[in-house]
């Protein structure tokens, strides 16, 4: 490909002069640590606009579709990299884990092929209607899944011909920094605009808050905990919100019992339970709970006694008064279930995955999302009251919920009832994003907003072009 001058229109009375074509990584005038990081939030923006006009103006879909495959590819080759990475800044979740998850977001993100054309022919002409960019994307990720969520956002983003600007968990920006230079020489190297992806170097609330008054900045994405939620959908913006969930499953007596046991403990403790949609409390009936207790044992599990629950929920969950909530001690968010084990004093092999204990309905574990490898399971009497309680537990977050059985009226009931974003029959929690099942992935679920399983199309305006007569 031969190399051309582009000169730029002029936008906030900056003007640059840039090569397209050529694949050398250039010089910032900005400080910044990698490609696409810069010192202040305003340069980020304004880069990143500029990237995504030249983008729109000079770069075709099968373009954009190379640039992605160039990030699938650099997201592969260095995903023991980010893997370590995250577990070094965040000491979070579980190094072999992390490896699965970038695999899955590098394999299984949707690309161009997500975005299609409505058309309308006749005697009066052709109509179409073409799923278009935004422009620049705000986007704001997780400390739980922060370079995954950063690389599928920005995959679906450009696949949809806009460019990004990552406002990170602060608990994460070295990963996220990394992450955003990854694909920055990725997109370079196949030949496509600099700093289409960019984030601050320092992440705050400040710099979220310029990101969503900037004018250029029509749509903000955001994958989080409720309070991040609240404020996008407060900024008067169009906006996703991928909201926290605290996903049941329930048990009934039709059910495969090991096989739900084995799937529900590997579902648990994949990533020590950092997943949003990893399963997070069981409610079995009581017929068959002693049998996927014991079956639960043979899965790397230690069971707890009640002098040892209250131990452990002394350890990881804070009250501030008698009448307040609890809350989770974030210092255990993600850790390895032997360090909670040795802490409370019960002995445990060093293979030891998930913590699993016996309580009521609305005990703290139930109705907290812990993120941590930690099971409570309560006993139900039938249906009606599984379902009760998995409704209690969910507490209309809208997100993902879990059945094994084989029961089509039990499993219909439940789906219904609970009207999650992700129901999974009879598998774990992450074949409903695309891991041993059918469909494709993402990091960012959005209940609250309702796109659901977001992907390229989601990051799109639609617009109609006709020609009558
Ligand atoms: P978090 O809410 O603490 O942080 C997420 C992001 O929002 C960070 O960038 C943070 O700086 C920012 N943030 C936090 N509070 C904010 C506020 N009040 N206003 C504006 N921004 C704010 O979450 P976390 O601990 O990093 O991640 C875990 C949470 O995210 C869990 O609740 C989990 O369920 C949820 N999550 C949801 C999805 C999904 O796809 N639905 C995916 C991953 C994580």
């Amino acid at each position: 490909m031969k190399k051309k001058l582009l000169v730029l229109p002029q936008t906030d009375n900056l003007k640059i002069t840039t090569n397209i074509g050529g694949n050398k990584l250039k010089k910032s005038n900005d400080k910044k640590l990698y490609l696409g990081v810069f010192e202040k939030v305003e340069s980020a923006i304004t880069k990143a606009i500029y990237a995504q006009k030249q983008l729109n103006l000079y770069y075709k879909k099968e373009d954009r579709e190379r640039l992605i495959n160039s990030i699938r590819k650099a997201t592969l080759e260095n995903k023991e990299t980010l893997s370590k990475m995250i577990l070094d800044e965040t000491h979070m979740g579980r190094y072999e884990d992390k490896i699965l998850k970038h695999e899955l977001v590098a394999k299984y993100t949707p690309g161009t092929e997500d975005l299609t054309t409505t058309a309308w022919s006749g005697d009066q002409g052709l109509t179409l209607v073409e799923m278009s960019p935004y422009g620049v994307i705000g986007a704001i990720t997780p400390s739980t899944n922060p370079t995954e969520t950063v690389i599928c956002n920005s995959i679906g983003m450009i696949a949809a011909g806009n460019a990004v600007v990552f406002n990170g968990h602060p608990g994460a920006k070295k990963s996220v920094a990394f992450a955003v230079d990854m694909i920055n020489k990725a997109i370079i190297t196949s030949n496509g605009p600099e700093n289409l992806v960019t984030t601050v170097e320092n992440p705050t609330m400040e710099s979220l808050n310029v990101i969503m008054k900037h004018p250029y900045i029509k749509f903000l994405c955001g994958t989080g905990g409720p309070g991040l939620i609240k404020t996008l959908l407060n900024s008067g913006k169009k906006a996703i919100g991928a909201g926290a969930g605290n996903p049941p499953v329930i048990v009934d007596d039709s059910a495969d019992i090991k096989k739900a046991a084995k799937n529900i403990i590997e579902g648990c403790s994949f990533d020590n339970n950092l997943p949003c949609i990893a399963e997070k409390e069981v409610f079995v009936f009581e017929n068959v709970a002693n049998d996927l207790i014991d079956n639960m044992l043979e899965n790397h599990v230690v069971l707890l006694n009640k002098n040892q629950v209250s131990r452990l929920l002394d350890l990881v969950l804070e009250k501030n008064d008698e009448n307040s909530e609890y809350t989770i001690n974030k210092k255990w968010v993600g850790k390895d279930a032997k360090l909670f084990l040795d802490k409370i004093g019960v002995k445990a092999p060093d293979n030891v995955r998930c913590i699993i204990c016996e309580v009521d309905a609305n005990h703290p574990f139930v109705m907290t999302e812990l993120m941590m490898p930690i099971l409570p399971i309560v006993r139900v009497k039938d249906i009606d009251n599984a379902i009760e309680c998995a409704k209690m537990a969910e507490q209309r977050k809208r997100h993902s919920a879990y059945m094994y059985s084989k029961n089509i009226d039990n499993l219909n009931r439940f789906e219904k009832e609970i009207d999650t974003t992700i129901f999974v029959k009879n598998a774990k929690s992450f074949a409903g994003v695309g891991f041993g099942a059918e469909g494709f992935t993402t990091f960012t679920i959005a209940g609250p907003t309702g796109e659901g399983i977001t992907s390229a199309r989601n990051f799109t305006r639609q617009r109609r072009c006709v020609l009558a007569g």
